[in-house]
């Protein structure tokens, strides 16, 4: 199904004395059409998507999740999930329906001893990183502060840490859920473990995630920055990266890049973080701060939580966005080539392509172990077009389907959940969770046989279910 679908809904206008039911039933708020609270809690991070939905749940714990859960079943509503609000394809928000909204829930509390970290499921990675770096830990989590936790967990969760110390959805040690009956459950090694594999990378097709709980690692000071070379070097830059990835030890994850600085000009570029012995990761970013020249070496000693913020400027709230994005299997000259090229006539400044370099201790994690699936391919390339003006939406669109029409039989068709847009198309879904998706569908139709949730990159259930 693709959101499209999903989106077309008719839905009989609800009796005001059930609303007025809903909202003392909740210690959070029930916002409405028409108020300026509601107005800010529709809008997500993509500006591209401008829905309505009918409610908006304001979650203040648990017991408020739950009502909505069972508000939603008795009135057939469509449901929204949302965390951070970051994603792309804009699956946090409804046209009509309810949706669940948890960014207020922000509890985090470190236990050092243990070296774990529970969070609620309204936290951002800054906050998480802010808290865990208190006590010189972190984990695994996304390259811009202000993503949500829960929903780049449940998708997977990439991250310069990955290499050393897997995905974010691999440092989980416990999720609580509430699941499409409004029924209250912590999934983890031990209990409910069929949905804590499908949570680690199945998305939120399965309940709504309340609180997470992650295994922390010491993570204090590292080697890390930005490296800026001249655009007429893309090529090299591509050709050394290539080999640099090939050979890098687990502490070092780099990612390569096309960009435009703020005075508009082309540049390609390398982002590296060393998370381990300063003194190594000198000798080991050598190579990558010789070659070239660089026009600009910005790599220093620097607190990770610091290092997470580098792209924070990049990608303020309120741009249009528009993405596509591949796992590749190999970085062929053929690919960069064809992004070099396609680089040159964005239309947009604010565009960037970007390959992230994956394996390590992503890769020695098993296909079928989680439900994140990709685990193999080497690298993840995404052409990310954002944009300020709403008439250039077209161009901006059209530009990223012909770049990756253009390098698709070079990458082939595995693509990461949390980078789709919007309007892919179900194959594309599917191929999100790759040979795991037939698992996938049996622990939906455990969890959620009517599909509650399917707000989402949506993995439908296979059952009949008589309703009512
Ligand atoms: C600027 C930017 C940078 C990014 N960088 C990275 C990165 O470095 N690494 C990476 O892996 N990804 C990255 N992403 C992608 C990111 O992982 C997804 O956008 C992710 O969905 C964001 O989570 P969220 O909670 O903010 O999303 P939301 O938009 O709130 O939610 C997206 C979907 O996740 C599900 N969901 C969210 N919260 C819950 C919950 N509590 N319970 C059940 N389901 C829920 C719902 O289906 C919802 O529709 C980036 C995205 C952006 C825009």
């Amino acid at each position: 199904m693709s959101t499209a679908e999903i989106l077309d809904t008719t839905e009989e206008p609800l009796e005001p004395a059930k609303i007025r039911r809903l909202e003392a039933s909740l210690r959070g708020s029930l916002l409405q059409p028409g108020t300026v609270a509601y107005e800010a809690a529709r809008r997500v991070h993509n500006a591209m998507i401008d829905r309505r939905p009918s409610l908006i749940v304001r979650c203040a714990g648990v017991s408020d999740v739950v009502h909505a859960v069972h508000f939603a079943r008795e009135n057939e509503l469509l449901v929204a999930v949302r965390g951070g609000g970051h994603n792309v394809a804009g699956t946090a928000v409804c046209d009509g329906g309810i949706m669940i909204d948890l960014s207020q829930l922000k509890g985090i509390r470190v236990d050092p001893a243990d070296r774990t970290i529970r969070a609620d499921a309204g936290v951002r990675w800054g906050e998480l990183d802010h808290e865990a770096q208190a006590f010189g830990l972190g984990t695994t989590g996304g390259a811009v502060s202000t993503t949500g936790i829960a929903g780049l967990t449940l998708g997977g969760g990439l991250g310069v840490l990955m290499r050393k110390h897997g995905l974010a959805c691999d440092n989980v040690l416990s999720i609580d859920v509430v699941t499409a009956d409004g029924v209250f459950l912590t999934a983890s090694a031990a209990e409910n473990v069929d949905l804590f594999w499908a949570l680690r990378g199945g998305g939120g097709n399965f309940g709504v995630a309340t609180a997470f709980e992650y295994r922390l690692h010491p993570v204090g000071t590292v080697l890390g920055g930005l490296v800026l070379y001249p655009w007429d070097r893309a090529r090299d830059m591509f050709a050394f990266y290539r080999d640099f990835t090939a050979t890098a030890p687990d502490e070092l994850t780099a990612y390569a890049a096309l960009v435009t600085s703020p005075e508009g000009v082309r540049l390609s570029a390398i982002f590296a973080c060393y998370a381990g012995s300063l003194a190594v990761g000198e000798a080991v970013l050598r190579p990558l701060r010789e070659f070239g020249p660089p026009m600009a070496d910005l790599i220093c000693p620097m607190p990770y939580v610091d290092l997470q913020k580098t792209f924070d400027p990049t990608a303020p709230p309120g741009l249009l966005n528009y993405w596509k994005s591949s796992f590749l299997q190999e970085l062929s000259a053929d690919a960069t080539d064809q992004m070099i090229a396609a680089y040159a006539t964005a239309p947009s400044s604010l565009t960037s392509i970007v390959v992230e370099h994956l394996g390590g201790a992503v890769s020695r994690v098993g296909e079928g172990e989680t439900a994140f699936n990709h685990r193999t391919r080497p690298y993840a390339a995404t052409a990310a077009s954002l944009w300020r003006d709403v008439t250039q939406s077209e161009a901006n669109i059209t530009w990223t389907r012909r770049l990756w029409d253009a390098i698709c039989p070079a990458t082939g068709d595995a693509v990461y959940a949390n980078y789709l847009s919007g309007d892919e198309g179900e194959l594309r879904v599917r191929a999100a969770y790759g040979s795991n998706y037939e698992r996938l569908v049996s622990v939906k139709n455990t969890y959620d046989p009517t599909n509650v949730f399917r707000m989402n990159h949506n993995i439908k259930p296979s059952v009949e279910v008589t309703l009512g």
